[in-house]
């Protein structure tokens, strides 16, 4: 089978391998689509620590089950499947208090890493806890959308949106994009996405928002950032998520926020970064500020739920379908922002 593997920043190599066999409890996958994901992407730039290369890339996929461990009962071969890359141990603290999305097991060798190929092999604990039969009709760029669309439950979740009147969603890249068709969905009465690339808050019109503002040259200023949403919210926004992951549209989304408001900081900034918020209106604004990382099973289920239920307007998120032999340019084209998310078909003829 053919399998991409990333030898060096920038550099990946499509390589000729051994098929997979499953070991116990485990399934081998053979993929119809892989999605491109901002992982990924960070990985092919500048490597990533959990993964040593050469490695592998690839988390967000569909396919047809083409062999099946000692011990599989739940699956044969030939089931086509939609899958998280990652499941819980169900054994660390982390896990034991409920917190299944930060178990401390999880990194890139217990997942399932490597869509970009023929084929993947899924960790028997991964094909136990989060793999499921694709629901019959959905589309595969739409049934790969699982592992982002849980990422965005598990986010949604930790909003309080009880009284909330006007949420911005700052950023609309593929998670912004899916926070916005998931807020609508759950009735906030005004969405209002913030980005800075015409197409893309087209696309932010399409799946749901009632409001785009064009940051253009203010996303990089907190200040400018929290005018422009301001100018739309006056008092500020009851809720900001934020998934743009650096200091400037952190310190813009507080900044957006009104009194005894709450921010979702979800886009992840590079280790070591630091973030100068104003304490005195955290204090006295009594501001809310949250964090959110990953996704439970309970997520993965509420995700598939929404796409088995078609709930959600996704034909947008996916820009292009494109064969394995062409990743390296997809990436390339996604690292200069000239997509959303690519389709990697590795059935498809180069
Ligand atoms: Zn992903
Ligand atoms: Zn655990």
């Amino acid at each position: 089978m053919r399998q991409a593997l990333l030898q060096a920043p920038g550099k990946l190599e499509l390589r000729d391998v051994p098929d997979l066999t499953p070991g116990p409890g485990e399934l081998v996958v053979r993929v119809d689509v892989a999605l491109t994901c901002g992982t990924d992407l960070k990985t092919y730039r500048r490597g990533h620590p959990k993964l040593p290369m050469p490695t592998p890339l690839g988390h967000e996929y569909t396919g047809v089950v083409a062999a099946v461990g000692e011990g599989v009962t739940r699956f044969r071969p030939g089931d086509a499947v939609v899958a998280a890359p990652s499941a819980p141990c169900g054994a660390c603290d982390p896990c034991a208090a409920g917190l299944e999305n930060l178990c401390d097991r999880i990194d890139g060798t217990t997942m399932a890493w490597g869509a970009f190929a023929e084929q993947i092999r899924i960790p028997a604990h991964v094909a136990r806890k989060n793999v499921f039969l694709r629901p019959p009709g959905l589309a595969p760029t739409e049934a790969a959308l699982l592992e982002p669309l849980a990422c965005v439950v598990n986010g949604v979740a930790r909003l309080d949106l009880t009284r909330a009147e006007t949420v911005v969603v700052l950023g609309a890249g593929p998670i912004g994009l899916l926070f916005v068709a998931l807020l609508r969905r759950q009735g906030v009465p005004r969405v209002l996405a913030a980005g800075r690339h015409a197409g893309r808050l087209e696309a932010a019109l399409a799946m749901g928002a009632h409001e785009v503002v064009d940051l253009g040259a203010d996303a990089s200023d907190p200040q400018a950032l929290a005018r422009a949403v301001r100018a739309r919210a006056p008092r500020g926004a009851c809720a900001v998520v934020e998934c743009v992951g650096r200091p400037e549209a952190w310190l813009g989304a507080i900044a957006s926020v009104r009194k005894g408001g709450e921010v979702l900081l979800y886009g992840g900034c590079a280790a070591g970064t630091t973030v100068p918020v104003d304490a005195h209106r955290l204090h006295y604004d009594a501001l809310t500020l949250k964090g959110a990382f990953h996704f439970t099973p309970a997520d993965v289920r509420v995700a598939l739920d929404l796409l088995t239920r078609r709930a959600l307007p996704l034909a947008r998120l996916v820009s292009a379908e494109v064969p394995l032999a062409r990743l390296q340019e997809a990436l390339d084209a996604l690292c200069r922002g000239e997509a959303l998310k690519l389709a990697i078909v590795p059935g498809s003829p180069a």
